[in-house]
């Protein structure tokens, strides 16, 4: 337990997202499923607010909470994989640069996030986007059962056939149920080397490209997952000096299976789509490609997000993410639109809570920046992207990408459609009191 008058305090209180700034009254570091338990009946005996600590990269910083007790599970670090039945068992405290280090071992994954410090948990519970979603589906798709502590205490195995209800939930809508202490994934065979495209093309050329790169990705096989951002170059060492912090539009894409001739020929179109500034396309180890961004978004700086599904992205919709591109407020924050279909929208729409198969894309809105003083400047930039976009949205946005607390009003009901209701009877039944009632309020 650290509370405020432990040395480790700040640090224990500390999330990704250096906007957020809370003091909790307890922090319960938790190293298995007994501590869990433990912490969940002192919540029932003295009622503080709780909250729920996986990797700590919710946006919104919804891991910690003010004046209440933090259940933090960022110490539970097993994984085991089982290369025979192609599954691995991962406690919630997994981030996906751990995951995918013994998954790959065996050479296989579960598809999951594109930065490697973000945890499996909060990831995994509110869907699951990644570099080769079109391929694999989203993480959530993966899971075949998890283990969670509800709110009585009670240490629950939760699958298809057992409390289904409690297993549809945690699939997509995983927020307000209990806490989940560790995960069961299928693996598939991918790696160790995948092949991808990374190209930078001219920022004059911006209207062009974006729109030849949403007609190659409607044709896109489902072997490839397109990705495109609007972004300045970073600084990275790969990449010539004089291009740094130029405005640009970065194309790239991955293969979900092995590198060679057929890769190359399905990620062509997204190659060729004008004449690049910069083109990185070749083939590197999973594991790397899976790190290659995570120094991009470091810990402690400041952050705020948001996102709009859409069927279709019309040329007026390109002209409007351009437009408000044009006004970000600095060279960290980004746009990025990606590519959902394939796998993601082969699974049945009410098989699991993630409520927005029919939608080809996510569109975020991505503010980044380090000085205090910008904080207004920089969210408001976000949240006027966010609703000049709104007439291109197909309904609702992704609860992992949500802003801040103060929106989270805007995204209640939106967030899982139609299965707001059927997500909010799970929750009642199995956490009638409402005692991780504000971790369902919350993003
Ligand atoms: C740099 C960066 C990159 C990202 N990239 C992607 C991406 O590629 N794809 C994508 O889909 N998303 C991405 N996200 C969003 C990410 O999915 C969410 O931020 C997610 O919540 C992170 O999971 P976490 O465990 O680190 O979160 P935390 O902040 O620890 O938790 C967020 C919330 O999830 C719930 N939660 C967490 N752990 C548990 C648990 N064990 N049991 C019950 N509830 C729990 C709690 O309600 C908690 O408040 C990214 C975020 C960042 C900051």
């Amino acid at each position: 337990m650290i509370d405020r008058a432990h040395p480790g305090y700040d640090e224990a209180r500390a999330v990704w997202n250096g906007l957020i700034d809370r003091r909790p009254a307890v922090v319960a570091r938790c190293s298995g499923t007994a501590d869990v338990v433990e912490a969940v009946a002192a919540a029932r005996d003295h009622r503080p607010v709780v909250s729920i600590r996986g990797g700590g990269h919710q946006v919104a910083g919804s891991a910690v909470c003010d004046d209440g007790l933090v259940i933090d599970l960022s110490g539970m670090k097993g994984v085991h994989v089982d290369p025979t039945t192609r599954t691995a068992r991962a406690q919630a405290g997994v981030t996906w640069g751990d995951l995918d280090r013994e998954t790959q071992v065996h050479g296989l994954i579960t598809p999951g996030g594109e930065i490697s410090a973000t945890g499996i948990a909060g990831l995994t519970l509110g869907g699951g986007f990644g570099f080769v979603m079109r391929t694999f589906g989203l993480s959530c798709d993966s899971v075949r059962s998890l283990e969670i502590v509800t709110a009585d205490g009670r240490v629950r195995t939760v699958d298809r056939e057992q409390e289904p209800d409690l297993f549809w939930a945690s699939r997509g809508g995983g927020r307000g149920l209990g806490v989940v202490t560790s995960f069961e994934f299928g693996l598939h065979a991918l790696g160790p080397e995948v092949a991808g495209v990374l190209v930078l093309h001219p920022y004059e050329h911006a209207e062009q490209v974006l729109r030849a790169w949403r007609d190659a990705t409607y044709a896109a096989p489902r072997t490839v997952t397109p990705e495109l951002l609007l972004w300045s170059v970073p600084a990275d060492p790969a990449i010539p000096p004089e291009l740094h912090r130029v405005n640009c539009v970065m194309v790239g894409a991955v293969y979900g299976g092995p590198p060679g001739d057929g890769a190359t020929a399905a990620l062509a179109p997204q190659r060729q789509l004008g004449p690049p500034l910069l083109d990185l396309s070749g083939s590197l180890p999973y594991v790397m490609l899976q790190g290659a961004n995570t120094w991009r978004f470091p810990d402690g700086e400041r952050y705020f997000m948001k996102s709009h599904f859409m069927e279709e992205l019309t040329d007026e919709a390109i002209r409007t993410l351009l437009d408000w591109d044009s006004r970000r407020p600095t060279p960290e924050s980004l746009i990025v639109v990606r590519t959902l279909g394939g796998a993601v929208a082969d699974v049945d729409p009410d098989d699991s809570a993630f409520a927005h198969r029919s939608a080809r894309f996510n569109v975020s809105i991505d503010a980044g920046w380090q000085d205090p003083a910008m904080d207004e400047a920089a969210i408001a930039w976000a949240r006027s992207a966010w609703e000049a976009m709104k007439p291109f949205s197909s309904g609702g946005t992704y609860v992992n990408f949500a802003g801040l607390a103060e929106d989270a009003g805007e995204l209640r009901g939106a967030v899982f459609g139609s299965h707001e209701e059927r997500l909010e009877r799970t929750r009642a039944a199995y956490d009638p009191e409402g005692l991780f009632a504000p971790a369902a309020r919350m993003p």
